[in-house]
């Protein structure tokens, strides 16, 4: 049996409550599925920055490099700017480890409200694939005329053929394999170099992929439609910040951040791919053992299709739709008042 090695980077405020949780649950169903996995864990993190001035080591991703996944729970910490933990420790992972798809699935589970009436449980399941490394997040450009009337600020945008290429195919690929329907999200009437571009080869790869139907939709209108009929997408393919806005978007649909997981995935496996729920640190909450696990726990059923355990992972996201659906069972942010520790016991029974 070949054991997987995980690096986990708990980090700040409720990821240090909410990584554990994922463990025990890892570890209940590698033990039903007989799955070899072992923990490295990692103190990166703003609580280290304070103490010693960097988020991680120099030659963190060194550390790292050998292990087969990373399982993140969340960095940031009050006083501490977000650049800090953006710069000092995620776009470092998710460049330096080539993660060019950011995976987010959205579902609407029974027996969680959603603030969309239009959100019937069942209905809306869908995957917003975000470019992850390039697009409007290129660190090219700067400040002129600082202080004058005539202060300008510049930000290019790099889209790259390669790049772009890339995370389409594994959108219409992942497409293929749910129910065939591929939305893509740009904006190329206001945008008129870059987009065009990525619509071009949307098109492109799309005749590449027969068994996929396609279309387009300007960024405003499709966030228009994922608020009046979310039940329609099935996998959303956009660019780096298109794709964190309608992910944030979808996960607020799907009634609970808490709940949202996601995967910075490096699909050709050169490199480690990482896994993290898409909440925050969430100080306002931290150290009070009142975190909703449910992110954290996806994200690690993500993990573990990734390393080639699909029942399993289909195992973790089946209990989570049983608990949710079949019990009381809750933590504070869906209404109820189990604590992180309860709420994960109640899914280890289930499973
Ligand atoms: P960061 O700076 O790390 O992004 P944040 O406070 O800006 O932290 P979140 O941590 O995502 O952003 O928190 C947003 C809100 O959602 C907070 O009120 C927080 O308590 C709540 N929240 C986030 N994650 C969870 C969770 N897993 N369980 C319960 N509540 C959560
Ligand atoms: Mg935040």
């Amino acid at each position: 049996m070949k054991e997987h090695r995980i690096a986990l980077i708990p980090g700040d405020g409720i990821g240090t409550e909410v990584v554990p949780a994922a463990c025990r649950v890892l570890d209940a169903v590698a033990a039903r599925h007989g799955i070899a996995l072992a923990y490295d864990t990692f103190d990166w993190s703003c609580e280290r920055y304070l103490a010693e001035g960097a988020m991680m080591p120099a030659d963190g991703l060194d550390l790292i490099r050998g292990h087969d996944a990373i399982l993140l729970g969340a960095v940031g910490y009050p006083g501490v700017p977000d650049h800090v933990s953006l710069w000092g420790l995620l776009i470092p992972i998710r460049r330096g480890f080539q993660q060019y798809v950011n995976l987010r699935p959205i579902r609407v589970f029974e027996g969680v409200p959603s603030p969309l009436r239009e959100a019937r449980p069942g209905d809306v399941d869908f995957v917003v694939v975000r470019e992850n490394v390039e697009g409007e997040y290129g660190e090219i450009g700067g400040r002129l005329y600082r202080g004058l009337p005539e202060e300008t600020a510049v930000q290019e945008a790099v889209f790259t053929r390669k790049g772009v290429t890339r995370v389409v195919d594994h959108a219409f690929e992942l497409a293929a394999g749910r129910s065939g329907r591929l939305t893509s999200a740009t904006k190329s009437n206001g945008i008129v170099h870059t987009m065009p571009f990525w619509d071009e080869l949307v098109a492109e790869r799309g005749a590449l992929h027969p068994g996929v139907t396609w279309d387009q939709e300007h960024i405003d209108a499709l966030a228009a439609k994922f608020v009046l009929d979310p039940g329609r997408f099935d996998v959303v393919v956009a660019s780096n910040l298109f794709g964190d806005i309608l992910s944030d978007l979808a996960a607020a649909i799907a009634g609970s951040i808490g709940i949202a997981p996601a995967a910075n995935l490096n699909p050709e496996r050169d490199f480690p791919s990482m896994f993290e729920p898409v909440h925050g640190s969430a100080p306002d909450i931290a150290g009070r053992g009142m975190a909703n696990p449910l992110g954290a726990i996806w994200s690690a059923a993500m993990m573990l299709d990734h390393l080639g355990h699909p029942e399993a992972a289909g195992a973790v996201t089946d209990a989570i739709g049983t608990l949710l659906s079949t019990t009381r069972l809750r933590t504070p942010d869906l209404g109820g008042t189990a604590t992180t520790a309860e709420f994960t016991a109640g899914l280890i029974d289930l499973l």
